[in-house]
């Protein structure tokens, strides 16, 4: 969320202020480096560190307070190892180009979601030409992006899909393959083993890219330190409250010492990932009827056994079961972490009624309101393909998810 205090487009007061504009009221007195900031930013992952530092660019002269409730930021779904670092630019990803009933494949929404990386790639370029991050080695890695496919039908969607896309000039240079012996250098751990009766397909872009969005947080939160935005950690915002002026009253607990303090400021975002809702619900925002959780996780297998890594250098995304929702196409990445090199593969779809994982085994019960039940409810109901794909999924046995990963590698 992210709402003004004044909305007629004035100025804000130039930073910083002085400590006699502070309207700060705490309970362990005054806190001079968040006082009254023009924004606080809840949740230390990559949104809110996003957000900090295009603030940085476009209005330095804000003061900006960031309040993480984990003992560190990029703790949560930005963390490297809670999400698998594709830098989402639609080259692989099969569910941004369903075919349509006559078999054809609309590019739009694919060249949409790909200009948008690229927007986010010049964003961060800028980032490392003034300095702010350092080398983009750090965060960013080329690394081949496929889509494999096995199967008549999959085959006939594949060629839909690479004419389709391939007229682009955004993918340009997005190759395609029916060729065993092709796909055996591109793909050596994927296809030993392989029946070679299979029918099997593939593209492969040579632009895609693993991105470390844990480490890409904690630089741009680190820059925006060294310019003087404080990133206090352990301290969980528990309420947001809008004053009789229009400021936000924020409260924020120091999850260590249990000790409570309010902050007012004219900008409030909630950068909080699955901290979002009940803080929203709470602040009792009009906008936030009707949105609900889901008990839902995502879990991967991952394996740095250097003989595995070495025979698979891309991250290679399949087609989605029938029914499963577009985040749990299977896939096999190759992660770049740190220097150290691994493979992911996934995800499987757990029961997890928290929505961090820090959080608690009661978030899930605790954001059931009369408002939300009905579309709760009616995502059970008219979305029954998704629900039998999650119970599904939920049964599997370690043979199960193993013979699933069989799919991708059969030896
Ligand atoms: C399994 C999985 C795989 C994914 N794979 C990819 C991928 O390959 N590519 C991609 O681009 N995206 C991927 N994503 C999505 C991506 O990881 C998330 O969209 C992104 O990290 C969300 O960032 P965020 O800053 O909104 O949330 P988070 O990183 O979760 O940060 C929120 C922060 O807010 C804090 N917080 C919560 N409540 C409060 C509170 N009340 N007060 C203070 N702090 C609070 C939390 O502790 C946390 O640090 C994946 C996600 C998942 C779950």
């Amino acid at each position: 969320m992210s709402t003004s205090a004044d909305d007629q487009g004035r100025a804000p007061p130039a930073h910083p202020r002085t400590a006699r504009e502070a309207d700060v009221s705490s309970e362990r007195g005054a806190v001079p480096d968040s006082a009254n900031p023009d924004v606080v930013l809840v949740g230390g992952g990559i949104m809110s560190a996003t957000l900090a530092a295009l603030i940085g660019v476009v209005a330095p002269q804000w003061s900006v307070t960031v309040f993480e409730s984990g003992a560190d930021v990029a703790g949560e779904s930005s963390g490297p190892w809670n999400n698998a670092g594709t830098g989402h630019a639609a080259l692989c990803e099969l569910n941004y180009t369903p075919a349509g009933p006559d078999g054809r494949v609309d590019p739009a929404k694919a060249v949409t979601i790909n200009e948008q990386f690229q927007v986010s790639r010049q964003f961060w370029s800028h980032l490392v030409r003034e300095g702010m991050t350092g080398s983009p080695k750090s965060f960013v890695t080329p690394v081949p992006h496929l889509s494999f496919v096995t199967g008549e039908d999959g085959r006939a969607y594949m060629r839909a899909r690479h004419e389709a896309l391939g007229a682009q000039p955004l993918f340009e240079g997005l190759e395609y393959t029916e060729d065993a012996a092709q796909l055996a250098e591109w793909l050596p751990l994927m296809m030993a083993g392989r029946d070679p009766r299979q029918t099997v397909a593939a593209t492969r872009s040579t632009a895609g890219t693993d991105v470390n969005f844990g480490a890409l947080t904690r630089l741009m939160l680190s820059d925006a330190e060294g310019r003087g935005v404080p990133v206090h950690c352990n301290q969980r915002v528990q309420h947001l409250e809008r004053d009789t002026d229009g400021r936000w009253i924020v409260t924020v607990r120091d999850t260590v010492t249990g000790e409570r303090r309010t902050v007012r400021t004219r900008f409030v975002f909630v950068g909080a990932g699955g901290g979002a809702l009940p803080l929203l619900q709470r602040a009792g925002i009009p906008e936030i009827a009707g949105f609900g959780g889901f008990p839902v996780s995502g879990r991967f297998l991952r394996t740095t056994s250097p003989e595995l890594v070495s025979s698979h250098q891309a991250k290679v995304y399949g087609q989605a079961a029938v029914g499963a929702p577009p985040m749990s196409l299977p896939h096999l990445d190759l992660r770049l972490i740190d220097g150290d090199h691994s493979l992911m593969f996934g995800p499987y779809a757990g029961f997890s009624p928290k929505f961090l994982k820090a959080g608690s085994l009661f978030d899930l019960p605790r954001s059931v309101r009369p408002d939300n039940l009905g579309s709760m409810l009616g995502v059970a109901r008219t979305e029954l393909a998704l629900t039998r794909y999650l119970i599904r999924e939920l049964m599997q046995s370690g043979s199960d998810r193993h013979q699933t990963l069989t799919h991708f590698v059969p030896d």
